[in-house]
């Protein structure tokens, strides 16, 4: 049995979101792990990928309709090679979740979504209701086609490995969809899924400025991420893409700076995996300290700032 693993990469690098996906690989798998790095010029990305502890095979397709990672040329590039595979695994991220059921679709399967846990090869756990309850689900197709959340995977060491390099044609552009143009947010500060620290304000902040004014200094001091409630999002107080929770971003960070935020269970299902949870809150009642190591009751107006200046 040898699985797939489809790399998410920038043509040149490897996103860390691959490592943890070929751990998950490493635990279906009774045989090899083979990598698939599709993309345009991706030669630097399968170098990376080929260098992954425990990856026996890297195949990169390379081709100008992988370029934009249009997930109707990605998922007939998996398929062009899925038969050879007891399972494939896709990263949960955007990129992964929009390519997988497309995959799956077409070998008629049924995908496994969200893993975080492989009790055997056929058998995987999933959390449902927000994290509250986990599903344990057996699959008897003969290709698995699954996502993986890579919170609930350690990542893979991106050295010391050393797998073959094998060059395939990238298939023919599909004539599906066409790339148009991409909107990219630019910020210095580390992408929520990739930070080993985030620090998240909720809807205590009041506004934007506020927000800007207390939360930032301390992502500054700390290198770290920004992140939000929904709420404080809703309110407009901080950008979309800085959503921690269920209809958010799922983090699992070394350390999460929780300042005004109530802890509501979708909040907490998109955090709960954070090594240290710091949480800052004026209600000693707030949920959030249930599932904090350090709690600090306090105004965050006064607190954050303070601990600025102390770090
Ligand atoms: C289907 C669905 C999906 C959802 N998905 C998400 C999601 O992905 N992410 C998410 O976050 N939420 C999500 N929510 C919303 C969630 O239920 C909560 O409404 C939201 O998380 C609350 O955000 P909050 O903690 O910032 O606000 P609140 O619940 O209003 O909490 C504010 C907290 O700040 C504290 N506070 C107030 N002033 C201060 C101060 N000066 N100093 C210190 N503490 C102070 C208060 O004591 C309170 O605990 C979802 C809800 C639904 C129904």
């Amino acid at each position: 049995m040898t699985v797939l693993v489809i790399a998410e990469h920038d043509h040149a690098t490897l996103k860390p979101a691959t490592l943890n996906t070929v751990t998950a690989g490493i635990a279906c798998a009774s045989g090899d792990v083979h990598v698939l790095v599709a993309g345009a010029n991706a030669a630097e990305a399968g170098k990376a990928a080929s260098q992954v502890a425990g990856v026996a095979k890297v195949i990169v397709a390379d081709s100008p309709s992988l370029a934009e990672n249009l997930a109707e040329n990605v998922a007939a590039q998996v398929l062009a090679i899925a038969k050879n595979y007891s399972h494939i695994l896709f990263p949960s991220t955007a990129n992964g979740k929009n390519v997988a059921p497309r995959v799956a679709a077409l070998l008629d399967v049924a995908q496994i979504s969200d893993i975080t846990k492989v009790d055997s090869p056929d058998t995987f756990e999933r959390p449902i209701y927000a994290g509250n309850a986990i599903a344990i689900v057996q699959s008897s197709d003969a290709i698995k086609v699954v996502t993986v959340r890579t919170t609930g995977f350690d990542a893979a060491a991106a050295t010391g490995g050393s797998a073959a390099i094998e060059t395939v044609d990238g298939v023919a552009d599909s004539g599906k969809s066409s790339f148009v143009g991409r909107e990219v947010t630019k910020s210095e500060r580390p992408e929520l899924t990739a930070a080993k620290i985030i620090v998240s304000g909720g809807r205590a902040l009041g506004s934007a400025e506020k927000f800007q004014e207390v939360m930032a200094p301390l992502a500054d001091k700390l290198n770290a991420g920004l992140g939000a409630s929904r709420a404080a999002v809703d309110a407009g107080y901080a950008p979309n893409d800085w959503q921690v929770g269920q209809t958010g971003k799922i983090v699992a960070p070394q350390l999460y700076i929780a300042c005004g935020i109530s802890g509501a269970i979708q909040h907490l299902a998109g955090m709960k995996d954070s090594k240290v949870i710091v949480a800052i809150n004026k209600d000693e009642e707030a949920p959030i300290f249930s599932v904090a190591d350090y709690g600090l009751v306090a105004d965050l107006f006064t607190a954050v700032p303070e601990l600025v200046k102390a770090l």
